[in-house]
């Protein structure tokens, strides 16, 4: 029986389908197939199933708009897990309450209108609350943890909430990208402000963003080091340009490395590339911000 067959017997309701297209889901645009996405309705369908597939020893992972991933080339027999169903959005007082599967631009509309500020800075990030929360995403005036005061989440056989401390953020790294734990949902903290503030900053950071590179990217490949900038290192160094098959490191950002036609092998073998002749120049390793996937 197919991995499919065998989730859809066991759980005849589970939303889920056969092949799944990496580079059709990811912002880098390469990587193979999944035999198997799903996309549970609950946090307790999710728990179930990921105890399911503990038992029976099949590998899944978490993908939200697939902005920061890298998945790699090749069959993967395991399941995508995505999270469309977590659309939730509600406002009680300064608290915003936000599911997993919700974009970047729908959190910002509904904090505006409902005249919450403080998450302005996500503007223009790719992304879904669950994979920012995951990823501490941000930019230098914010980050992503600093507004979460509580994350909704599911494991193998389980669901509850965890605090902010608990979720352990840290410059691009969070405890989601340790243990085998997906975020359902968060509740954000924010402060009261006037919708055409609200709209102001958003410009300011929509207009920050216009001179990012264009075309199929992770964003920043690597993470910032104390002092100097990933992509300030990597241009001392001469890599700008430096390409690898189909992947070439952008000539305007070089923390950016973009995929024109390329497979996940070619950019992986650019990422190392990249790494290797920083380290020989400058004796610094650079740490890598995009997960690999699955
Ligand atoms: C052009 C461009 C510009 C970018 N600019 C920025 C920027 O300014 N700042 C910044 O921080 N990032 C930036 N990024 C990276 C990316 O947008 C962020 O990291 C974003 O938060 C990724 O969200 P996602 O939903 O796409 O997550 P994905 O890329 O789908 O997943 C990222 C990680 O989170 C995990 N994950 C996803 N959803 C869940 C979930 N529900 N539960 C548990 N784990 C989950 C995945 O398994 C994976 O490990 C940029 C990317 C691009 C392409």
């Amino acid at each position: 029986m197919t991995l499919h067959g065998l989730l859809k017997e066991r759980f005849p309701h589970l939303r889920a389908g056969e092949y799944f297209d990496f580079a059709r889901h990811t912002s880098i645009g390469c990587g193979g197939t999944a035999a198997v996405w799903a996309a549970p309705g609950s946090g307790e369908e999710l728990a179930v199933v990921l105890a399911f597939l503990r038992e029976k020893g099949i590998p899944h992972c978490f993908l939200g708009a697939g902005a920061n991933v890298l998945p790699r080339d090749g069959f993967f027999d395991g399941v995508v897990f995505r999270f469309t169903a977590f659309k939730e959005l509600k406002a009680e007082g300064r608290l915003l309450r936000v599911g997993a599967g919700v974009t970047g631009g729908a959190l910002l509309r509904f904090a505006e209108e409902n005249c919450l500020a403080g998450a302005e800075f996500l503007t223009g990030i790719p992304m879904t609350a669950g994979g920012a929360i995951a990823m501490n995403a941000g930019v230098q005036e914010g980050h992503m943890g600093e507004l979460v005061s509580r994350v909704f989440c599911a494991s193998a056989g389980r669901c509850f909430p965890l605090t902010a401390r608990e979720c352990a953020f840290g410059e691009k790294d969070s405890i989601f990208l340790h243990e085998d734990i997906a975020v359902l949902g968060a509740e954000l903290m924010l402060k009261e402000s006037f919708p055409e503030e609200i709209a102001r900053r958003r410009c300011y950071f929509r207009t920050k963003r216009r001179a990012l590179p264009k075309g199929r990217s992770m964003g920043c490949v690597f993470v910032n080091l104390e002092g100097e900038s990933a992509g300030a290192l990597i241009e001392r160094c001469g890599l700008k340009g430096l390409r690898f098959g189909g992947a070439r490191v952008s000539e305007i950002h070089a923390n950016f490395i973009l995929n024109e036609g390329g497979t996940s092998a070619d950019v992986s073998a650019l990422i190392g590339l990249v790494k290797e002749r920083v380290r020989e120049e400058t004796g610094i390793l650079l740490r890598e911000e995009v997960r690999r996937l699955p």
